[in-house]
This record gives structure tokens, C-alpha cells and sequence, in this order.
């Protein structure tokens, strides 16, 4: 009997696997060889790896999207317009308890997703893009789905140890390790997803190139050993991993505050404005007409930081981008940081100066890019698009089961 391990390590660049900081996955990329993936301009890679499919055909670019007929907050408009009136006070008058209490309750609602620092007055308008159930229906049916082979050749999939932004996740890679652990000992599936959050949860921290990141490494590496050799040594089946890094990460090098700078111009025109949803590397506006869209963009233009740190795209030209352009979901328009600036504070990072590692750029080179490696299969040393990820795994599930 065999089992198949897919590792997904988010934000894991293919510079970080060599002798000296990843010994193990070394040895599987010196046995097997590794490929490099560039991922699409986005951030919905799983979607992209489990079912071979990019952003412009399974719509979707960013976690959280403008989609008010499905959020799971519509239902509570007078309690989002009560802790509204708290917005952009609550941190300076209340240290963030609003927030925190706002938090519990929506979550006891059941809503759908967290909050996080995104302004209650938007919430209703927002609703999972990827993780809404519909994201999930896909990433099950899609034509190329690893749930949906497996379900066709009677093999069974554990995500238990996997990860998505709806779910209360298992807490770190070490309790993800152990249940992937209990799980293959007293439970009879073949296919296994693990989510690895080491090197994107660090290198965010600490920056990518930084030594400090690069010895932690080793930690991650270790752990992998570790489990490997349990693996070979205590189950009685025969068992296969595969290794992905999803995409890269690039130091910080330019910080913008782009809510602070909206600021002046949203004060003027704050009735023409439907939301702004700032990501640490994309920022997205949704305007009540197209003049004040215009006006936003003319304005803009007076602003160095605006034309200094990246670039302004309107909704006609998203697909050139790879971005869908459907029903509004990804803004009217967007603005996208150049690579290793960050916009800061964003609705996912409310500190200042906080985070030295970011991803989420327009993908240019391997300090964007991940890879894919494993010990079944051999793996061409060229650069493939990230859907490649998703072949690779199909043809090792055909080949092992
Ligand atoms: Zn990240």
C-alpha cells in the first residue's frame, strides 16, 4: 500500500533549498531535481495547484473579495453600522477593544471569515473569494482537481492538516506535523495535504535575505527530516511526499501608508466612495461613478508616492494582468505596489514597520517564484508556471495508486 504526502510550504523560494540550510530537502532535490514555479500576479495559489487552473479561469485573484449579495455579514447591518461608528477611532481611544469585542461576536455569528482590521462599514460588502463555499465546490469539480482524481480512481483525501482562511486552523507546523502524524497511524486515506507556514510566517518577520531567517531554516528542515524517518520507519506502507513552495518572498524596502494618503481625498468625496480594501501589496477602490473614479486618479497623480511606488490599473486592463474582471470583485480599480515596497498598515498588518518580507508583487524573478520537488517523479530544472504543480501532482497519484 502507498500514501502520498503533499507538502504545501507557503512562501518557500527555491534559493532557500541547498547543503547548508535545507540538508534534507537538498538530498530530494539532488536525487529527484526540483523545478521552479512562477506563480500568477495573485494570491490564490492553492486553488491554482489543486486544480491546474489560473486566476483569469477560476476567478479568483485575492483571498477577500467586493461580492455584497454572498457576504456573511450583510445579515448584520445595524451591528456593522454601530461598531462603524468606531472606525478609524477605536485604536486611538479604546486601544483596539471595539475590535477585539466586534471580533468574538462576529465570529459566534458565524460569518465566515475574520474581520481582521478592515473597516466595519466595508464588511457587508465583502465575502471569501477562494474559501466562500463556492471556491471550495470548485476546487473539488474542477476538470483538474486532486479531490476530484482521487475521488474518480476511490482514493481518499485528509486535509486535515491543510489550511484556508474560513477554518479554524490546527495552530502551527509542529500540531499540523502531529496530526498528519495520527492521522497516517489510525486513519485509512491515501492522499494527504499538509499546510507548512515556516517560512512565510518568518521571513515576513524577519526579511527573506536576512541571516536570522536563513538559520531558521534548518529548523524547518529538521522537523521534515524528522517526520520522514518516522515515516519510513514506523507505518508499514510505503510513503511518497511531494514539496511545493507556492511562491516567493521579497525584502521590504519601501513602506507606503497609502490610507493615510487615500485620507485627504476620501474626507472630499467620502459620499462617492463605495470601499477601499488595502492589501499589503494591492490596493483596490470601488467608486460610485466613474468621475469621481477619475478625479481619484488625477488626484493620485499629484502624489509622488502613488506614481513612486507602483502603479494604477483600471478594471478594463486587469485581464492583461492575469486578473479577472468580474462582476466589480477585484475593485474598479487597483493600485499595485512596486516590488518590495509595502503598503502599511493594511487591513492584514495594522503595525508600523513590523514586517521586513512581503509577497503579493507582480512576479518577475525567482525571488517571486517557488518550486516543486519531491521523492516520486523526476523534476525538470526549468521555470514552469505554477499550474504545472497541479500535472505533476496528478501523474504521481496515477503513477503510485
Ligand atoms: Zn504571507
Amino acid at each position: 500500500m502507498n500514501k502520498l504526502i503533499i507538502y504545501i510550504i507557503d512562501a518557500a523560494r527555491p534559493d532557500y533549498i541547498n547543503p547548508t540550510d535545507t540538508p534534507f530537502l537538498h538530498r530530494i532535490k539532488a536525487n529527484h531535481g526540483l523545478t521552479v514555479l512562477r506563480p500568477s500576479f495573485g494570491f490564490c495559489e492553492r486553488t491554482e495547484i489543486m486544480t491546474g487552473t489560473k486566476p483569469l479561469e477560476n476567478g479568483f485573484f485575492t483571498a477577500i473579495g467586493f461580492d455584497p449579495s454572498s457576504s456573511g455579514y450583510r445579515k448584520y447591518k445595524y451591528l456593522n453600522a454601530f461598531f462603524g461608528v468606531f472606525d478609524g477611532v477605536d485604536k486611538i481611544i479604546f486601544g483596539g477593544l471595539v475590535r477585539k469585542v466586534a471580533r468574538r461576536i462576529y465570529r459566534r455569528l458565524g460569518v465566515g471569515f475574520d474581520c481582521y482590521q478592515i473597516p466595519f462599514k466595508y464588511l457587508s460588502y465583502l465575502s471569501l473569494t477562494e474559501d466562500s463555499s463556492a471556491g471550495i465546490r470548485f476546487m473539488k469539480n474542477a476538470p483538474n482537481s486532486l479531490y476530484k482524481l482521487c475521488k474518480k480512481k476511490g482514493l481518499k483525501v485528509n486535509d486535515s492538516s491543510f489550511t484556508s482562511l474560513g477554518k479554524a486552523d490546527l495552530k502551527n507546523d509542529l500540531a499540523r506535523i502531529d496530526n498528519l502524524k495520527h492521522q497516517l497511524s489510525n486513519g485509512n486515506e491515501d492522499v494527504y495535504l499538509v499546510y507548512i507556514s515556516h517560512c512565510d510566517s518568518n521571513a515576513h518577520y524577519k526579511g527573506p535575505e536576512s541571516t536570522n531567517f536563513r538559520k531558521s531554516l534548518s529548523v524547518l528542515d529538521q522537523h521534515l527530516s524528522d517526520f520522514y524517518s518516522w515515516a519510513t520507519t514506523k507505518l508499514s506502507e510505503n510513503v511518497k511526499s511531494i514539496y511545493i513552495g507556492d511562491h516567493g518572498m521579497r525584502e521590504v524596502i519601501n513602506r507606503f501608508d497609502i490610507t493615510s494618503a487615500f485620507h485627504d481625498f476620501e474626507s472630499i468625496h467620502k459620499d462617492r466612495i463605495e470601499a477601499i480594501f488595502v492589501d499589503s501589496t494591492v490596493c483596490r477602490f470601488w467608486f460610485k461613478d466613474k468621475e469621481v473614479k477619475l478625479a481619484f486618479m488625477n488626484w493620485a497623480m499629484g502624489h509622488r508616492e502613488f506614481t513612486d511606488f507602483g502603479v494604477f490599473y483600471s478594471c478594463e486592463d486587469y485581464e492583461k494582468l492575469g486578473v479577472p474582471n468580474v462582476s466589480r470583485r477585484y475593485g474598479d480599480l487597483m493600485w499595485v505596489a512596486n516590488s518590495g515596497v509595502l503598503i502599511e498598515p493594511c487591513y492584514f498588518n495594522p503595525e508600523k514597520g513590523v514586517l521586513n518580507g512581503m509577497h503579493g508583487y507582480i512576479p518577475k524573478d525567482n525571488k517571486d517564484f517557488g518550486f516543486i520537488t519531491g521523492d516520486c517523479g523526476s523534476y525538470k530544472s526549468d521555470i514552469q508556471d505554477l499550474v504545472t504543480a497541479n500535472k505533476i501532482i496528478l501523474r504521481a497519484i496515477n503513477d503510485i495508486f
